[in-house]
């Protein structure tokens, strides 16, 4: 019997829950991932913006390494020391509030929709609606792909849960306009990611953040893909100089070890004894590992090294032939006129560059944090190449 490829196995035994390009990877290092034939290729998206650090850096390997030989795992049952001290970093990092920790993007988000609820419960009489932007993406679980703003990815799971009402992005009016006495929060990314990078414009964040201060209402942040240095500072919301009620962090904290956590202020920080938890949330593993990313990041003065490659990398991308490109710092976006994406993501990946069509139209880069001006050079000379 001959055996069978990865891909033919995957599909087998997997079930097909999205597309796959046609490459198995076996390792990585630094910006450079591997495939089963040793081939090189470098690597603009770092595991959809969670590899901050690249592939195998050794200060996380170290951590992985250290920790799994002194605890794994207890439950939240117990106090664990990386679990605090985690806690303590990512506060000092942001905003005077307590922490929750979870093991991903959805979660974290499930854990601040649960927030405002019990919030609205308490604060403005059992109001539960929640105020969220068309195109957003907050999770694939039922609570938040209801919350994110598209449809094809709710239609097929209906009935949906209640509460959630979309508004154009980037409206600060239609948020107003939105606004009924059963509103409790305002839910947004500060840059939607998933739909393919798109900026909140200027003064949008500080009206939004200024309305929910007059109407009492919480605003909670989605920076699961903008957190952590990736648009240059260390939370996108610093760019607009307003500070949310709730933030939601994940892909980038573990360094790609799975880890998510919701960030609240005093004011919003209402769960008690019972309201939540996760078994495997916060655990020593994933904290220690996470602590030492946000380490390396300060001792090597990552997000200003984002903000710097960023820039080239906006030149790098204007001479491609695409219309429109935008961004923050290492998170970036190029659109061409004609519906080329995937086929451009598929020409790179033969070139041996990786880069990401989040539809037809549109490239996603988000690389770690890492990557140097000489690398922004190759990955341009590939792209330029088949841009033709
Ligand atoms: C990826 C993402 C999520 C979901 O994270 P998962 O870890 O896949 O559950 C939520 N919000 C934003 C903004 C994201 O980019």
């Amino acid at each position: 019997m001959p055996v069978m490829s990865t891909p033919e196995l995957a599909e087998r035994y997997l079930m097909q829950t999205g597309r796959r390009l046609p490459v198995t990877f076996v390792r990585g290092r630094g910006t450079v991932l591997f495939d089963e034939s040793g081939r090189e290729y470098l690597d603009l998206v770092a595991g959809i913006a969670v590899n901050l650090l690249g592939h195998a850096h050794p200060d996380v390997v170290a951590a992985l390494t250290m920790q799994s030989q002194q605890l794994i795992h207890t439950s939240n049952l117990y106090f664990t020391q990386p679990q605090v001290e985690l806690a303590r970093r990512l506060v000092e990092l942001s905003f005077p509030s307590r922490v929750f920790f979870c093991n991903s993007g959805a979660e974290a988000n499930e854990a601040a929709i649960k927030l405002a609820r019990k919030w609205g419960a308490r604060n403005r009489a059992n109001a539960f609606e929640i105020i969220t932007t068309a195109g957003s993406f907050h999770g694939r679980t039922l609570a938040t792909v209801t919350a994110g703003g598209q449809d094809k990815y709710s239609d097929p799971f209906k009935p949906l849960p209640d509460g959630f009402v979309h508004v154009p992005f980037n409206d600060a009016r239609a948020v107003e306009e939105a606004t009924t006495d059963s509103t409790v929060a305002v839910m947004l990314e500060p840059v939607m990611g998933e739909i393919g990078v798109i900026p909140a414009a200027p003064g949008y964040l500080e009206s939004v953040r200024s309305w929910c201060d007059r109407k009492n209402l919480l605003l909670i942040l989605d920076e699961v893909q903008t957190g952590l240095g990736r648009t240059g500072r260390w939370f996108a919301h610093q760019h607009a100089g307003i500070t949310p009620d709730v933030m939601t962090l994940a892909k980038g904290l573990g360094g790609g070890v799975p880890i998510g956590a919701c960030l609240a202020n005093k004011r919003a920080d209402v769960f008690e004894p019972g309201d939540h938890g996760s078994t495997f949330g916060g655990s020593p593993l994933a904290c220690a590992v996470a602590a030492t990313v946000l380490g390396v990041i300060e001792r090597d003065g990552l997000v200003g090294h984002a903000a710097e490659m960023g820039e080239l990398l906006a030149t790098a991308t204007l001479d491609l032939g695409a219309q429109d490109t935008r961004g923050a710092g290492l998170m970036r976006a190029f659109q061409f006129e004609e519906p080329k994406a995937k086929a451009f993501q598929q020409s790179c990946l033969e070139a041996g560059l990786i880069v990401n069509a989040v539809d037809d139209h549109s490239i996603r880069l988000v690389p770690p944090l890492i990557l140097t001006a000489t690398e922004i050079d190759r990955a341009h000379a590939i792209m330029k190449k088949v841009a033709g």
